[in-house]
């Protein structure tokens, strides 16, 4: 019998951030990433900056859906702050995400259920804060990061599915806060030892990704957990639009490899937005109060 496996595609979509200030390549590689998604039949989160999300409110309301989830990205940079999500105290984060929140619902008409923040940059105080914000998803850890510099510190961090912890942001349980950590194989440090290898379209080539999806595939059949997820991610600056891109062909030939190695492994790849993980873990792991 095979195994399940939900796989997620997400694009942060950050292209008014301070120092890119490109919406117009945001846009465009927005909805060719959206077509490459749908013409693949698979699923994506798109995690919006509010700035984004002002620009081409238009495209990102057409998309959601069952397809599309869209969820708030946050990088404190692009609202005026001058630091890294970590390095904020909880009441900081508190006002800082609900201004996020309140301009992302006024954009967009609908409030976001996901989160996912800059950088991978937390601290012990961002999980309670965004549960009570009445967040239900998130995909924020990047399992063995160690970057201090982005204060994006997840060194032993789960690799699976959880709720999150109320205290501490390296366990797991206790929060009504779905974390679906973005997939990472600590076993591959890079940049200095700082950043395990992950499946972001832009990291290598084809080829180099396909051994990560091989690996990956076979580490995650073996997982004991039961709700299994694969989160591979990029950005919306690359020219998605264009089929000749080398990202666009990279992308491309990811989700082929995907296919492919899936059967050699005996998984059904279930495709999945983040929200739809969370909803799963939910019906078969009932929150511990
Ligand atoms: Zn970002």
């Amino acid at each position: 019998m095979k195994t399940d496996i939900h796989v997620c595609w997400t694009i942060d979509c950050e292209s008014t951030q301070p120092g890119i200030e490109n919406p117009n390549l945001g846009s465009r590689a927005t909805k060719g990433f959206a077509e490459l998604i749908s013409s693949a039949k698979l699923k994506a989160t798109l995690f919006v900056i509010p700035s984004d999300a002002v620009v081409y409110s238009a495209l990102l309301c057409e998309l959601a859906g069952e397809d599309f989830e869209i969820g708030l990205h946050y990088h404190p940079q692009a609202a005026g702050y001058d630091d890294f999500c970590g390095a904020y105290t909880a009441d900081q984060q508190r006002k800082m995400y609900s201004e996020a929140i309140k301009l992302f619902s006024d954009t967009l008409g609908f409030a976001p259920k996901t989160f996912r923040m800059g950088s991978g940059s937390a601290n012990d105080a961002t999980f309670p804060v965004m549960a009570e914000l009445g967040f239900e998803s998130c995909s924020d850890s990047f399992p063995g990061r160690n970057m201090t510099n982005l204060k994006s510190n997840w060194l032993g961090a789960p690799l699976h599915v959880h709720y999150a912890h109320p205290a501490n942001r390296l366990l797991e349980g206790g929060l009504d806060l779905v974390e679906v950590p973005i997939t990472t194989d600590p076993d591959s440090m890079m940049w200095s030892g700082k950043h395990p290898q992950d499946l972001r379209v832009e990291l290598f080539d084809a080829k180099n990704q396909r051994y990560m999806i091989d690996k990956i595939l076979g580490r995650e059949k073996q997982r004991p957990q039961s709700v299994k997820a694969i989160v591979t991610l990029t950005h919306n600056l690359f020219e998605y639009d264009d089929a000749g891109d080398f990202r666009t062909q990279t992308a491309k030939q990811m989700i082929a490899d995907f296919a492919e190695l899936a059967d050699k492994h005996e998984i059904n790849l279930i495709p999945a937005t983040i929200g739809d993980i969370a909803a799963a873990y939910r019906k078969t792991v009932p929150l511990a109060t």
